[in-house]
């Protein structure tokens, strides 16, 4: 990081007066962090990076039993998948400098996997009969569109602004409505916005601000997507993407094994009191961290379940106690056998079904390739009031139902809903309508001497990056009051 020497100096002299009144306490820690940081994922860890070496004293506090959040690598003998973030964009470059500068690698082999047979009303069905039949109810040039395709269509094909960073601009916050009433007043069908719903990465339509969508499309076309008759995310996205070597936790843990003071793991934070002169962080334990700092980086849907003395600004409460995420299950599968050579269609499944989706990578890691079930938004929130087990049991019986040809073709390897971590309730944080007229400008503020990071502050960035970006942001302001 770049530091001109005035700053410098002042830094120094800072960090000369914080040691006075850090005396140890018993056991070698400070009685007094410089700054504790809440939440071991990629913002926080950025955090805690790039503040120990401008040589505070750090504590990273991590409610789980591991570092990475939303990163997260299964492994079950030969089988590996991601079960959360895995792409590495073009645009990526804080992700690829951290992963070079640490030695952990990228690979470009995300693998394909095979077009989607449709399901819909009970029936199988391959693409080229979608437009024809009975159980597409849209209406005139929607009827062309593929089931899968059309959420990313039918607003690519309205982005109202180019430059990523406009999204807060004034005249775009005519947009910050409802997705599904933006696309009633364009005349799109009833029955396109109920297709967009199951795979929008939203909790549905209704819910989600057609601005929150339009942003993160304006920033992936700034990557080069520029063909919406591609799937915009995926292995067969018209984008070539990077992947972490060995897994996507890798880079967390090759972060978090920098820090000179390691994360302490399974502490999650309940409560938080400040004052005008120092923070208290205290742990589901009984343990009490006293900090000059703090770098709040655990999700909104997360914050909301931390009490805060004083109460945070209106601006900050809302925005946490209105946080929407969309929900994510997945469930793997090895293949045991080839079921679409007896039937015939397509490999991999898109449907009205409770299940939503089912890609199958006939190169991955079973003896006739992978299947990873995948539901979205509301389509996840549905089942998650079941246990995984209950939900996967499910799952296998409605694939089943729709396709005779899959019973007994699928080993189960794991499956996981994001949801139904209490530590990050989802997969991404989006704006409800109106939310970002109300709150996406100052919700990221410092509240007195807690500074906030998380991939839902995002201004510029998306997903990994935006982690980056934020912990990056909440580490510089920090390091301006020192
Ligand atoms: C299914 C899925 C697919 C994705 N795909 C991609 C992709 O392909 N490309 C991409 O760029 N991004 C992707 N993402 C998004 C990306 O993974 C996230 O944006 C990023 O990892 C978020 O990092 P973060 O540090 O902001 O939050 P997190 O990773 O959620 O970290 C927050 C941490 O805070 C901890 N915490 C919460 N509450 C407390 C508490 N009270 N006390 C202490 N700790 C607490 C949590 O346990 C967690 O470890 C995906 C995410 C998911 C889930």
């Amino acid at each position: 990081m770049a530091i001109d020497s005035n700053r410098r100096q002042v830094l120094q002299g800072a960090l000369a007066a914080a040691s006075l009144f850090s005396t140890r306490a018993f056991g070698g820690e400070p009685r007094l962090w410089d700054v504790v940081v809440v939440g071991g994922g990629l913002a926080g860890l950025n955090a805690a990076m790039l503040l120990e070496a401008q040589g505070l004293k750090v504590q990273v506090v991590e409610a789980s039993d591991r570092v990475g959040g939303r990163l997260r690598t299964g492994r079950q003998g030969d089988y590996q998948a991601e079960l959360g973030g895995s792409e590495v964009g073009p645009g990526y470059g804080r992700i690829r400098d951290m992963v070079e500068r640490l030695g952990v690698g990228l690979h470009t082999n995300g693998g394909k996997t095979l077009p989607f047979a449709l399901g819909f009303n009970g029936e199988l069905l391959q693409p080229d009969a979608w437009a024809s039949s009975p159980h597409n109810m849209t209406h005139g040039a929607e009827r062309g569109i593929a089931p899968y395709l059309i959420q990313n269509r039918l607003f690519f094909d309205r982005v109202p602004f180019t430059d990523p960073g406009d999204w807060l601009a004034a005249a775009n916050l005519q947009y910050d409505v409802s997705a599904a009433e933006y696309l009633r007043a364009q005349g799109v069908s009833e029955a396109a916005i109920r297709l967009c719903d199951i795979d929008v990465n939203a909790p549905n339509m209704a819910a989600v601000s057609a601005l929150s969508i339009f942003r993160d499309l304006v920033r992936i076309k700034v990557e080069g997507f520029t063909d919406p008759t591609k799937p915009q995310y995926g292995a067969n996205a018209s984008l070539t993407r990077a992947y972490i070597k060995g897994g996507s936790d890798m880079l967390p843990r090759a972060m978090a094994a920098t820090l000179k003071q390691p994360v302490r793991l399974n502490a999650p934070v309940v409560a938080i009191e400040q004052t005008d002169r120092e923070v208290e962080t205290r742990l589901a334990d009984g343990t009490r961290l006293r900090s000059r700092f703090l770098v709040m980086a655990a999700p909104f849907s997360a914050v909301r379940r931390i009490r805060f003395l004083p109460g945070l600004p209106p601006v900050q409460d809302n925005a946490i106690q209105g946080a929407l995420y969309s929900a994510t299950t997945q469930f793997h599968f090895r293949i045991k056998k080839p079921y679409w050579e007896s039937d015939g269609l397509n490999g991999s499944l898109y449907t009205d079904a409770r299940f939503e989706r089912a890609f199958v990578n006939a190169a991955g890691a079973g003896p006739h390739g992978t299947l990873t079930v995948w539901m979205n938004g509301d389509g996840a929130t549905r089942l998650d009031g079941m246990p995984l087990e209950v939900q996967k049991d499910y799952v296998i019986a409605e694939m089943v139902k729709l396709r005779p040809a899959m019973a007994d073709a699928l080993d189960y390897v794991f499956g996981y809903s994001w949801e139904r971590n209490p530590f990050v309730g989802g997969n991404k944080h989006v704006f409800g309508a109106g939310q970002i007229r109300s709150f996406a400008a100052d919700m990221g503020k410092p509240a007195g001497r807690i500074h906030f990071a998380g991939e839902h502050l995002r201004k510029l960035e998306a997903g990994m990056e935006s982690a980056m970006e934020t912990g990056e942001v909440a580490a510089f302001e920090i390091l301006d009051r020192v």
